[in-house]
């Protein structure tokens, strides 16, 4: 008898379509199987970079994300009180009419009286080029509560970053640090990567208070205490220091470590850099024994020592600066292991495991390249020895030096962009720090001067009054966070209700769950929105806010724009936003709508937000938005891909540029350049060239390819900055110098904040509550099956999880009289929750955890009413204020304004039996459609 076959090529629809994933922020490339115009399977694209055909749980599950029955299917306006869910569906058109008056009214007003912000989106260059023409300050994305310590901790020391901007060298590595990595922006990519670790036998150590995700396969964990990898790395750079263990060559060529800093305290120039007459850096030359520039090569600079300069003030070199703190027995693995939770042996053994592989097993690749002093090599040298780091390390108010702490780290070691290590991907790196600064003015056409988000390079980029006190609503840019390069999303609602600096007119919101898993001080929040003044008015008078699913927002908006799915959208993953680079390839992407006819087919009327989002700006008459007749200017979002330019030749895409689609990188629009994306599986990538593939930072192949694509404005090296000046000029203009400085309530904050080299300091949280009294931290983990709210209402990936539980180490558990499933009162000086709890050996014994964003609020997201999401689910940001325990400041990083979420102290203490989890919120009123059993595919049989 012959065994039976099974066809594993027999097509499942008529067509596949190749457009990218949206499940999470990874952006992998999907072969989408339809039949009849509906979805049968998705499946990864095997040519596509990011993830050569790996496709996840939720990738996979894409296709109950479209089916959802929690989309919104037609614009909705509020007719009951905001926050009681009751809406009447309007047309397009009115919709439409009422957003353009309502954005009309207020820019003519006084554009910063509209706060605009986004959450998760792909699109923050149209969204951000958009506030600019409309010209409110008022505007950024959802950096600010994510991991914006990685990106400026990133950009401003290696002119690049981790997050999804960096990668450890895949193929070289013999050994990766994992720091704070549960899942990643960047997943797909980091799985394969892993694997190809594991295969060659390198170790990966992850260090994380909880093993979960990619630490899981990780050879070693580090269970270490929350908000203390700072230290830890302190503790690694000591034992390095101490051994001698440092690549001196790699930070003379690429670091400052070389460079002279005044060391004059009390004076105006007290830690600047020496500068000769036109603003060049200078090193101490052991060779002529004076001065001499920095950049120049065939000297012999001195790293450390103290030197007298021809005027008799003392500088000595960075590096002098770094040996000085670093070697303090304070920062000693026997000094910081118990605060860390790690044995002083195993931090010894660790500095001796990363010194070993990056200086006994370094390797060597047979390239030649030459760097930008003309200098040619025969060969590109590595240290393989890479590291990886995400929000673990930076959801804390100390995560912008710790963000600091691990770079020096990589630095000291040579491991920056060499065979082996960490590598930058394209456009990074640039020059440190950004060359663009946030939009400040308005001009005649009440366009602001820059997009609102951009980079500080001084006191004087702030947005603050006469006073010193924040312009922007959010805080962001103020002395309280003159980093915040991503804007502070967390802070909105509060600073709405309250007015401060301002009262705001509107504030219109993309994608971003701000009443619930996006909130913190959900309680607080969810009044903010509803509160009203003493004549009956709204406080926040009008919220518009635009998504494709009925989250917990959708309540409180007045008027709600319907989102399409990421099936029947086009978007742009593009280089001047997000792209999907790697380290050896430029890329980027676009989706485009695979499914025909779904709207009509399903009866559902919504458009796309960007495209939404230009008919506004057209409608309200915003000058590059429309044509001198005052037609609109761009059709819409698609069209707008194509035409728009950034600059002369520089687009949203960059690839088949030109008329006839040649050129890559800048060129005239293509209007075919959909087109051919679409025919190229829906991605355009460019190799870098085999010599410009490592030491970006000084190749000059790289930096050449880089400024011929536009990435860069001109091919100049990027030197790494060990020591920002840039810290210390706000250093100095707290300490009383130069024409801007503090108020003289932020000066001593600006002051030891802002240290020029990194830092540790104890948790705000920690630092202002009683260890007693909250003994254990409490963290959320992001399931590797759910990307945030998102996953938690898809049917699949539902049936992997459609609860969550507080996990407690075994200890912790019996010294509580805690027992699997009872129930737990969970206390932060904020608040309480009532859950069940579930011991586990993958957690440190003072920290809890739980997965984060599966509770849902009764009501939302269609979800049944007795849904176990909301009935067993929970969310710790309950427990979670947005103020400091003193109420002085945002609960967030004091450079950055990075919201410090795993900051958070609880206790814990048995509870009585319930039925379910506090607290409960009034259901929110809408059809209970998912009582119905949801089943894909039985509508599918009918059209076989
Ligand atoms: S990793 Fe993210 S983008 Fe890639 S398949 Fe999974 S959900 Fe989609």
């Amino acid at each position: 008898m012959s065994e039976p076959v099974l066809d594993l090529q027999k097509p499942v629809g008529d067509e596949v379509k190749q457009t990218t994933c949206y499940m999470c922020a990874c952006r992998c490339g999907i072969n989408v199987h339809l039949k009849g115009g509906q979805v049968r399977y998705i499946e990864g694209n095997p040519s596509h970079p990011v993830n050569r055909g790996v496709l996840c749980a939720k990738g996979s599950a894409g296709i109950m994300q479209h089916y959802s029955p929690a989309r919104l299917n037609k614009p909705l306006l509020r007719v009951g009180e905001r926050g009681a869910n009751q809406f009447r569906e309007i047309e397009w058109d009115e919709a439409l009419a009422l957003a353009a008056t309502w954005l009309g009214e207020t820019r003519a007003r006084d554009p910063d009286r509209l706060a605009f912000f986004t959450g998760r989106d792909q699109s923050q260059a149209l969204t951000g080029w958009w506030a600019q023409q409309y010209g409110t300050i008022n505007y950024a994305a959802h950096g600010g509560f994510c991991s914006v310590n990685m990106a400026a901790g990133g950009l401003y020391t290696l002119g690049g970053s981790f997050w999804e901007f960096g990668e450890p060298d895949w193929e070289h590595a013999k050994y990766l640090m994992l720091w704070g990595v549960a899942e990643d922006h960047d997943s797909n990519p980091i799985k394969l990567g892993l694997g190809k670790l594991k295969g060659r036998g390198a170790k990966i150590v992850a260090v994380n208070p909880v093993r979960s995700g990619y630490g899981a396969i990780a050879d070693e964990w580090i269970g270490i205490r929350p908000g203390t990898d700072g230290l830890f790395a302190f503790a690694l750079i000591h034992e390095l220091l101490k051994a001698d263990r440092i690549d001196l060559d790699y930070l003379v060529r690429y670091t400052n470590a070389h460079w002279l800093v005044f060391r004059s305290p009390g004076s105006a120039d007290d830690g600047m850099f020496v500068r000769d007459g036109e603003g060049r850096a200078l090193c101490w030359n052991r060779d002529s024994v004076g001065p001499g520039l920095a950049e120049s090569i065939n000297i012999s600079p001195a790293v450390v020592g103290e030197y007298v300069l021809v005027d008799g003030r003392k500088a000595v070199p960075v590096f002098h600066l770094i040996a000085e703190r670093y070697l303090d027995e304070h920062y000693s693995p026997d000094a910081v292991a118990e605060r860390c939770g790690i044995p002083a042996d195993t931090i010894r053994r660790i500095a001796r495991e990363l010194a070993d592989v990056a200086f006994d097993q370094a390797i060597s690749l047979p390239i030649a390249w030459t760097d930008t002093h003309g200098r040619e090599h025969t060969e590109m040298r590595g240290r393989p020895v890479a590291m990886h780091a995400m929000r673990g390390i930076s959801a804390h108010s100390n995560g912008f030096h710790t963000c600091r702490a691990l770079h020096l780290l990589q630095l000291l070691l040579g491991a920056v962009d060499t065979p082996g290590s960490f590598r930058y991907q394209p456009p990074f790196p640039r020059p440190i720090p950004p060359a663009n600064r946030p939009g400040k003015t308005r001009g005649a056409d009440g366009k602001l001067d820059a997009p609102p988000l951009g980079f500080i390079h001084g006191p004087e980029d702030l947005l603050v009054d006469a006073q010193g006190q924040p312009r922007r609503l959010d805080h962001a840019y103020s002395w309280r966070y003159p980093l915040a390069v991503h804007g502070m999303l967390h802070t909105v609602i509060r600073n709405a209700w309250a007015g401060d600096p301002k009262p705001v007119d509107v504030l219109f919101l993309f994608m971003a769950n701000m009443s619930w898993n996006s909130a913190m001080n959900t309680t607080e929040t969810m009044r903010w929105l509803t509160d009203k003044r003493e004549d009956g008015e709204y406080r926040i008078p009008k919220i518009i806010y635009s998504d494709a699913y009925s989250s917990e927002m959708v309540a409180y908006a007045d008027l709600v724009l319907p989102d399409t799915t990421y099936l029947e959208r086009f978007d742009a993953i593009s280089l001047l936003d997000r792209p999907i680079s790697d380290a050896d390839c430029a890329a980027d992407a676009i989706r485009h709508p695979v499914l025909d006819q779904a709207m009509q087919r399903e009866g559902r009327d919504v458009r796309g937000f960007q495209s939404v989002l230009l008919d506004l700006g057209a409608r309200i008459g915003l000058p590059a938005l429309v044509q001198a007749d005052g037609s609109p200017k761009f059709r819409d979002y698609a069209d707008y891909i194509v035409r728009h330019e950034r600059a002369p030749g520089v687009g949203l895409l960059a690839g088949w540029r030109g008329e006839d689609g040649s050129l890559s990188g800048k060129g005239a629009p293509n209007p075919d350049q959909l087109k051919r994306y679409i025919e190229h599986g829906g991605f355009w990538h460019a190799q870098i060239p085999a010599s410009a593939r490592y030491y970006k930072m000084a190749n000059r192949d790289y930096l050449q390819w880089s400024a011929g694509m536009g990435f860069i404005a001109k091919a100049e090296p990027v030197v790494l900055q060990l020591y920002s000046e840039t810290l210390q000029k706000f250093r100095l203009a707290a300490l009383g110098h130069g024409p801007v400085q503090p108020p003289d309530s932020e000066r001593e904050r600006v002051a030891t904040y802002f240290d020029p080299l990194p830092i540790w300091y104890e948790p705000f949280e920690g630092a202002q509550l009683s260890i007693d009294q909250f003994p254990l931290s409490a963290v959320s983990q992001r399931p590797p099956f759910m990307y945030h709210a998102w996953g938690s209402q898809n049917a699949w990936l539902r049936q992997i999880s459609a609860r969550n539980y507080l996990y407690l180490h075994p200890e912790t558990a019996r010294k509580n009289n805690i027992a699997d499933f009872d129930w737990v009162h969970v206390d932060s000086h904020h608040g309480r929750i009532t859950v069940q709890a579930k011991t586990a050996g993958n957690v440190q014994p003072d920290t809890v955890w739980t997965w984060n964003a599966i509770g849902k609020r009764r009501g939302a997201w269609k979800l049944a009413k007795d849904a176990p999401e909301s009935s067993k689910g929970f969310l710790l940001n309950h427990l979670i204020s947005d103020v400091t325990p003193r109420g002085d400041y945002a609960n967030a990083d004091p450079v950055t304004g990075q919201a410090a979420w795993f900051d958070l102290r609880v206790r814990i203490q048995r509870a009585e039996d319930m039925d379910a989890t506090a607290p409960q919120f009034a259901a929110l009123a809408g059809d209970d459609l998912a009582n119905a059993p949801l089943r894909y595919g039985a509508s599918l049989r009918e059209s076989k």
